[in-house]
């Protein structure tokens, strides 16, 4: 994908001295007493400033933080707490300036944080008049927030489409990276693992999927209903009969193709969904009517964990078992693995995935790990994010 990138646009020498507004995600998590518990966002988020700043910019930053009411600015909806962090990581004072839309004061090599976007009325609906107020802002618009690429608001649509210069961030920039590298031209096989609790919210993932890929590895509550749309029998197992006809058409589409969604041929069963209750591997065809299915089998693992091992890019989205329960955590771990060991290119993104590549640590083996839950599993649908086609639209000049 085509877009301006702010590193480009620094290496040009076109940022000293002029106004940057970098829109980043700083939506970090809080306790009750808004204490930020996990702060991997602010530190993502702060080499795009440290490179504004180095260059010689005027340097504003924002981001919603929760879901404010617009305009109503509440004290626990305040980016205070994210500008003391972020100023204890960088070294220095953040000033943090609130009713900012008419007018912000910031000089060549200061920096300012500007309150919640998210208060600021007819951000969520992308208003126009508000767009261009906070284009007026600056001289460079920086996207930087990849988690909120799929949503087209105030600060990561309208100002794009009318600042004087719209471009991606380096964070920004590694997501496109990384997914047109996997996704536009891959090197093949391209083997793609699905898994996870339900066919009903990878439907549309599992039919973009089917058209691209070489290899759909279906996995968790969603191999399930695979395997009763194979005509086998999964006892209790956590299923969506009712989308059998939709998993068929997944199969029939991949085998039109000449690919295919391998079926399990083991997996392990419990009698109770329990971390403490006895795991058996049975074959597939073994199932009983009272077995809930947790993991693929160590057959199935090692079988996948080959064709994971022998792929040219590999994206997976979605845990193969319970792997929060270590007995039923075998066949997710065999998958991770196989993907560190592999020499594929890989991305990952969803919540629960990246818990699992924390879990076996290998984040450092797989290729890129996407930020973004709903925004990667929108990519993955195949669409057109709206922040990276309004970027791509103003790279046409
Ligand atoms: P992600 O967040 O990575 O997109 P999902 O939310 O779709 O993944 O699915 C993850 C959840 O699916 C995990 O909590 C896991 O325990 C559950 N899961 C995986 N396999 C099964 C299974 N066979 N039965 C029930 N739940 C499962
Ligand atoms: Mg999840």
């Amino acid at each position: 994908m085509n877009v301006i990138r702010f590193t480009d646009l620094i290496a040009a020498g076109k940022v000293a001295g002029q106004r940057v507004f970098i829109r980043a995600d700083l939506n970090v998590p809080q306790d009750d007493a808004g204490h930020i518990t996990e702060d991997t966002r602010i530190r993502a988020s702060i080499p795009c400033i440290e490179q504004a700043l180095k260059a010689g910019a005027a340097v504003m930053v924002t981001s919603h933080l929760g879901r404010p009411t617009e305009g109503e600015f509440k004290p626990e909806d305040s980016l205070a707490p994210v500008a003391q962090r972020m100023g204890e990581l960088m070294g220095r004072e953040v000033k943090l300036v609130a009713n900012w839309v008419d007018g912000v004061e910031v000089k060549p090599g200061e920096l300012v944080l500007l309150e919640n976007c998210r208060v600021n009325k007819g951000e969520k609906k992308n208003n126009e008049e508000l767009a261009k107020k906070m284009a007026a802002l600056c001289d460079i618009y920086v996207n930087d927030a990849f988690g909120t690429a799929h949503r087209a608001e105030g600060t990561t649509y309208g100002i794009a489409q009318f600042a004087k210069i719209a471009c991606a961030g380096p964070l920004l920039a590694a997501e496109i990276d990384a997914i047109s590298q996997a996704l536009s031209a891959p090197k093949r096989p391209l083997v793609a693992i699905v898994a996870g609790s339900k066919v009903s919210t990878k439907l549309t993932i599992l039919k973009a999927l089917s058209e691209k890929v070489d290899g759909l590895i279906v996995g968790g509550g969603i191999a399930n209903t695979f395997m009763l749309a194979a005509g086998l029998k999964i006892g209790k197992s956590l299923a969506e009969p009712d989308l059998v006809a939709e998993a068929q058409a997944v199969i029939d589409a991949m085998k039109a193709r000449g690919a295919a969604v391998p079926i399990p041929e083991d997996v392990v069963v419990a009698q109770r969904f329990a971390a403490d209750a006895p795991a058996t591997v049975k074959d597939a065809a073994d199932v009983a009517e009272d077995d809930l299915i947790l993991d693929i089998g160590p057959k199935t693992a090692a079988l996948l964990a080959e064709q994971l091992k022998a792929a040219g890019t590999i994206v997976w989205n979605g845990p193969v078992g319970v792997f929060e329960f270590d007995a039923f955590a075998h066949g997710t771990e065999t998958i991770a693995r196989a993907i560190a060991a592999s020499p594929a290119f890989s991305i990952a993104g969803g919540g629960d995935t990246l818990a699992a590549i924390a879990k076996y640590g290998i984040e450092k083996d797989v290729g890129y790990i996407s930020t973004g839950g709903g925004a990667f599993l929108e990519v993955l649908e195949g669409k057109t994010l709206p922040a990276f086609e309004i970027l791509s639209r103003r790279a046409q000049g």
